[in-house]
């Protein structure tokens, strides 16, 4: 009977309802979790395949945890080879997000519950849940910092700014442009701030894979087409490894010596490279997401599902995949730039005193 109320919970799960019915305590059986990361080529999912394993090995499962290298037809592979294992339940970071459908049908008809981490998957019934942290409003933070910056600059008013989103596959990057454009538009709208190529539209400004050497191309080319006879003095950027790649091209083009000002640039994940550069007085803000409270409430979410407990999410209407709106489970991100970034972080104990130095 445990069994059959264990297979019926997650079977329930899979379908995205949650149950209530297992008393708290029972030992739902504790098997391996599939889990499916983007890429190594960023810190954070780095750090996130490392705090979810941990977290999922001290609750006493197992973990398969896979790394696609930014290559869609690779975790296409692997997350079907997690269904073929039978791991337990899958938790799946996705590169593009409708690229999984088909393995992700697999899953569901297997009984098997997929939450989806940090990205949406998009175009499917199969995904249960969503975790990840309130992305709109990480883009109005990315607005709201760029604007604190050339307020707080001395560059002359109307601001000169460029805007840069992130990958068009991912649903996040949308959010992002969304957030910071519902601060930024307006000010573009009433003149205070100039986008002197006039390249705002998102599919424009997109960079394919949040890769930094395609935005650093772009911010080459902005800069000869657009700024022979003007400063720029903010750029919009999403992801610290893309204002990485900015802050290049524009040390490239003389910008941050002989007088001539770094523009203020924006950024995401508190990356530690992008952290020393901020407290260096380059980049100018980044946005903290602390990885490690998502991997805690993915393990609280999987536990849940297994015991058959009702599935502790907040958000119930923003995440609309195309098919059905996945109960989400959103967190805070919190923006920090020169004057707070080294406070905020060492607090959390994100990161210690002496990596910041
Ligand atoms: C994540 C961001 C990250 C970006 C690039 C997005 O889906 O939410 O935190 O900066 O991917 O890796």
């Amino acid at each position: 009977a445990i069994i059959l109320a264990g297979i019926m919970a997650l079977a329930m799960a899979a379908c995205g309802r949650s149950t209530a019915s297992t008393p708290a305590g029972s030992t739902a059986t504790k098997g391996t979790i599939g889990v499916a990361m983007p890429t190594k080529t960023s810190e954070r999912w780095i750090k996130d395949g490392d705090n979810i394993k941990n977290a999922l090995e001290s609750a006493g499962y197992k973990v398969n945890l896979q790394y696609a290298n930014d290559d869609i037809p690779t975790q296409v592979t692997q997350v079907s080879d997690m269904v073929t294992k039978k791991n337990q339940v899958l938790v799946v970071a996705a590169i593009d997000g409708v690229a999984l459908k088909g393995a992700l049908k697999d899953a569901k008809d297997a009984g098997i519950p997929v939450i989806a981490y940090d990205r949406l998957l998009r175009e499917t019934d199969a995904v249960a849940y969503y975790t990840t942290f309130d992305n709109y409003k990480v883009g109005v933070q990315q607005g709201e910092s760029l604007v604190k910056g050339l307020e707080a600059s001395s560059a002359p008013k109307p601001y000169n700014i460029e805007v840069f989103a992130g990958s068009p596959d991912d649903n996040n990057a949308t959010f992002f442009y969304k957030g910071a454009m519902s601060v930024l538009q307006p000010k573009i709208d009433s003149g205070e701030l100039k986008v002197r190529s006039g390249e705002t539209d998102f599919n424009t400004v997109a960079t394919l894979r949040w890769d930094a050497a395609t935005a650093k191309k772009r911010m080459e080319n902005l800069l000869t087409k657009s700024y022979s006879s003007a400063d720029v003095n903010g750029v919009l950027s999403p992801y610290d490894g893309i204002s990485r790649g900015i802050i290049a091209a524009l040390k490239g083009a003389g910008y941050g010596s002989g007088g001539k000002k770094l523009p203020v640039v924006t950024g995401q994940d508190a990356e530690l490279e992008s952290v020393k550069s901020i407290l260096a007085g380059e980049q100018y803000s980044t946005i903290f997401k602390d990885t490690r409270k998502l991997a805690d409430t993915t393990v609280t979410m999987i536990q849940q599902i297994a015991s058959g407990q009702t599935v502790t999410t907040n958000d119930t209407s923003s995440y609309n995949n195309g098919v059905k709106v996945v109960p989400t489970m959103l967190l805070d991100p919190v923006p920090c730039d020169k004057s707070n970034c080294s406070q905020i972080l060492t607090d959390a104990k994100y990161y210690t005193a002496d990596q910041l130095k």
